[in-house]
């Protein structure tokens, strides 16, 4: 188990009297107080570096913590460590015989999740566990009229990546509270296939990751496969045989690995049925990979595709299908691409890795894991005035929550209406 202090809880007498130590005269900041009627009190945080002091107050006579200072005094009261799995870690001290105050964790500030390990097993010391909340996923799919076209927003599930890769060179300060990390600082994000249906046949835009990672991986990108692109595909009453096009705004493995599956040892083409549709220069630089982005290139996503004779290789920027078509962003690979959907007079525009998420739309805010970040905010930068200018619907294919909104500014800020 990995715990990390995440405060200090101090009774407190007279919060008057403690305010004018640890405020006025240590000279902290006190954050507003926080009421927890239930258990009739009142804690003021202190943040010091990472974790805080908790200066607790008893709203009520019976409270626990009144009864605590009556009978000890004011003082250290508890120590918190934060862990990531509370349910896990308290069968893991169960089944070491520690005492446990309550055999369920119950629920804490801001949605977290809390228990408590008595004293008498910890030393002396009432040892509070707390799990922190996780931002929540949205698993849906959302069909939407589209002029002549049907966009259905799937999903592959969600996975986490490094925060600090997220963000770049944007400070963690400014982006956690957009995008709170975990213990293992990754944050929260999905995998967003789109599916056009058109006249023509149906085109998934990205497959997901798939299922092809061993536990090493899995546990790295916390892939939770629970809910998969099989099941949003399901949602709307299709199948795998249902895809007759796959396209590929790059190939790596959280944008293209959905596109094969291994069968009894051996890897075949995921969609039965579909052609795969791959920029002839970004196959190049995949199957070609340096050591920067070798990680994210795994050549099972996509060699096998070509050796059962199923991709449609195509030049550079232009129209695949009536209403779909391509243009190269470069920036987070070489030969990066995103693509727009046309029809009825509306633009569509699934922006893959250029817009990651809907934290992401400031121009500076490019992901480290760009190649050519420079590439990505001239494009970046061209591209988020057109979509506002022109009410591109985008999609955003790693957000956690929002699969798809407009970007709008109010009072200079960039906001997303969201749509799906
Ligand atoms: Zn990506």
């Amino acid at each position: 188990m990995k715990a990390i202090l995440d405060h200090v809880g101090i009774a407190v007498q007279d919060v008057q009297q403690a305010l004018a130590f640890y405020r006025d005269a240590l000279g902290l900041d006190v954050h507003p107080p926080e009421e927890v009627a239930t258990e009739g009190v009142r804690a003021h945080m202190i943040p010091v570096g990472g974790p805080s002091l908790e200066l607790l107050e008893a709203t009520r006579a019976d409270s626990a913590i009144a009864t605590y200072m009556a009978r000890r005094g004011p003082g250290l009261h508890h120590v918190t460590l934060r862990v990531e799995d509370i349910r896990a870690a308290m069968g893991q001290l169960e089944a070491r015989g520690v005492r446990l105050v309550s055999r369920d964790p119950r629920p804490g500030a801001e949605g977290s999740l809390v228990a408590f390990i008595h004293p008498s097993s910890a030393h002396g010391v009432l040892v509070e566990l707390k799990q922190r909340a996780t931002p929540p996923v949205t698993l849906r799919s959302t069909r939407l009229a589209f002029g002549d076209l049907q966009l259905t927003t799937l999903h592959d599930g969600p996975f986490r990546l490094d925060g600090g890769a997220m963000f770049g060179v944007v400070p963690r300060p400014l982006w956690e509270k957009l995008a709170p990390p975990d213990e293992r600082n990754r944050i929260q994000l999905a995998m967003r296939p789109l599916l056009v249906e058109a006249s023509w046949g149906r085109m998934l835009v990205d497959c997901g990751a798939g299922d092809k990672m061993g536990p090493k991986q899995v546990d790295i990108y916390a892939l939770d496969r629970a809910r998969h692109l099989d099941h949003a595909l399901g949602d709307v009453g299709l199948t795998s045989d249902s895809v007759d096009f796959a396209v590929a705004t790059h190939l790596h493995f959280d944008h293209f690995g959905g596109a094969t599956t291994r069968e009894h040892g051996a890897l075949r083409p995921r969609f039965a049925r579909a052609r795969y549709l791959i920029r002839a220069a970004e196959w190049e630089d995949a199957t070609h990979p340096h050591e920067r982005n070798r990680a994210s290139y795994l050549q099972e996503d996509f060699v096998p595709l070509k050796e059962a004779g199923v991709v449609e290789f195509f030049p550079g920027d232009g129209q695949l299908k009536p209403g779909v078509r391509v243009v190269r962003t470069g920036g987070h690979t070489g030969q990066h691409q995103i693509v727009y959907i046309e029809s009825g007079g509306r633009t569509g525009v699934f922006v893959a890795d250029l817009i990651p998420t809907t934290a992401h739309l400031q121009d500076a805010w490019v992901m480290g894991y760009d190649l050519f970040p420079m590439e990505t905010l001239a494009f970046k930068k061209r591209f988020i005035r057109e979509a506002i200018d022109r009410e591109y619907l985008i999609f955003f294919e790693h957000d956690p929550e929002v699969a798809a909104g407009y970007i709008r500014e109010k009072e200079g800020k960039r906001v997303v209406e969201r749509v799906a």
